[in-house]
């Protein structure tokens, strides 16, 4: 069957409110690339949003989810407990910044896990609010909904939102006027002691480098600096390393770039090879606040989603995936700049590791050009290379390979980008 026929038989049975990127139908998936249903070929610079960053059907991944599968698929941790899931939990507690005493909890999905980061801050603090930033995105239930910046289209029409949500300035080097990390911190800071009362914050959640929100980078200094405040007010910091987690900014865990050690951090994406699962890891002392039989669900933590993470996990090792990544910026980030020297509508290449992007204006303007951002970005797919956009303001294209990604597919896909910026 031909994609187009799969799209007409989608129109009539997919809800409209889930889109996709492109309209081809994947027949199969590798390292680096993604093929159709008829036999169109794409380099793959989305890996499934940050997902497949051990690849497509990884080796070890496949070996390991299928003996599970023959083993058994699903008990319910809850009802009878398996040694996959307690294995995970070692492994986020032993990977995860910080020399403390951790423990971790499975979840299905980002967005749960980032709930329950949150209800595992407000039970253990006692206190009420959390503090998010511009341009966040942490997800799509109701309340990650009000947890993310962005109304288009993740909140539009969709509320009424939780409550105790306070949302600050980001660090944002090219539209805050370059402001230096401690005094955008400060900024922030001044903002939540005076509007909301520290004493009444349960947790800060950042993304240590935005995701959807436009691969913003904060400036040095801008994540100790809260983390500072956050040890001297006792709030909980969270980490929401969904997105640049598992070797993905060239480092297992964003964080780690400038030695920040978070209380609790959410993870996802990156963790299980293409397998739904998520984890919160933090402090120990926080974490088991929480009565028995207060965290959980159904599916947290199945036992083929853990099998799937522990394989990737090695694969993560063996490959040295974080210094995988590193060689990709290293190549990347060359090519991207080489572009932006000589197309004015390229405002700043940033990111880190296998997670770059390039934030598109009018030139010589800051003002955002979300238009010529869809354009180069379908001129790339018509070409045969996989790109997503990001940003508040629609005008951030960004790249994240998988982290095995060949060479040679790396090089053919900024070939295929370089040609589309014309
Ligand atoms: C993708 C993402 C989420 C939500 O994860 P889902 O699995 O889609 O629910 C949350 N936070 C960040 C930073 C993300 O990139």
């Amino acid at each position: 069957m031909s994609s187009e026929e799969l799209h007409k038989r989608r129109s009539t049975a997919v809800a409209r409110g889930v889109g996709s990127v492109i309209p081809a139908y994947v027949d199969h998936a590798s390292g680096g690339t993604i093929t159709d249903v008829e036999g169109r070929e794409w380099i793959d610079f989305a890996a499934g949003i940050a997902v497949t960053n051990v690849g497509n059907s990884a080796p070890k991944v496949v070996e390991a989810v299928r003996a599970q599968v023959e083993r058994f698929t699903h008990t319910c941790f809850m009802v009878a407990p398996y040694e996959s899931y307690v294995a995970v939990c070692e492994q986020l507690n032993a990977l995860t910044p910080g020399d403390f005493e951790k423990r971790s909890a499975l979840f299905n999905s980002g967005a749960e896990a980032v709930e329950n980061a949150v209800k595992i801050a407000r039970h253990a603090t006692g206190r009420p609010a959390v503090v998010v930033f511009d341009h966040a995105y942490h997800g799509r239930t109701n309340l990650t909904m009000a947890l993310t910046a962005k109304n288009m289209p993740y909140k539009h029409r969709f509320g009424p939102f939780a409550g105790e949500i306070y949302r600050v300035p980001m660090s944002y080097p090219l539209r805050d006027g370059g402001l230096d990390g401690t005094t955008a911190a400060a900024r922030a800071i001044e903002l939540v002691e005076k509007q909301v009362g520290a004493e009444n914050v349960a947790a800060l959640l950042i993304e240590p480098i935005q995701g959807e929100g436009g691969f913003v980078v904060p400036a040095e200094g801008f994540l100790p600096a809260l983390r500072q405040w956050a040890t001297a007010t006792g709030v909980v910091f969270i980490a929401d390393e969904i997105q640049t987690g598992f070797c993905r900014t060239g480092d297992w865990f964003a964080c780690q770039h400038e030695g920040v050690e978070p209380d609790l951090i959410t993870l996802a994406k990156g963790i299980a090879g293409g397998l739904p699962l998520a984890a919160v890891t933090g402090r120990a002392e926080l974490m088991d606040a929480v009565h028995i039989g207060g965290l959980g669900g159904t599916y947290g933590g199945n036992p083929i989603a853990c099998a799937g993470a522990l394989a990737a996990i090695e694969t993560m090792h063996e490959l040295d995936l974080a210094a995988a990544a590193r060689r990709i910026e290293s190549v990347m980030g060359d090519r991207l700049r080489d572009i932006a020297a000589r197309d004015p509508r390229i405002a700043e290449v940033r990111g880190r590791g296998a997670m770059l992007a390039v934030e598109i204006v009018q030139p010589g303007t800051l003002t955002p050009d979300p238009a010529a951002t869809a354009a180069v970005s379908a001129a790339c797919h018509a070409a045969g290379l996989l790109t997503l956009t990001c940003g508040t303001y629609g005008n951030v294209l960004r790249f994240l390979p998988p982290l095995v990604i060949s060479d040679d597919e790396l090089a053919r896909g900024l070939d295929i980008l370089d040609a589309a910026f014309g």
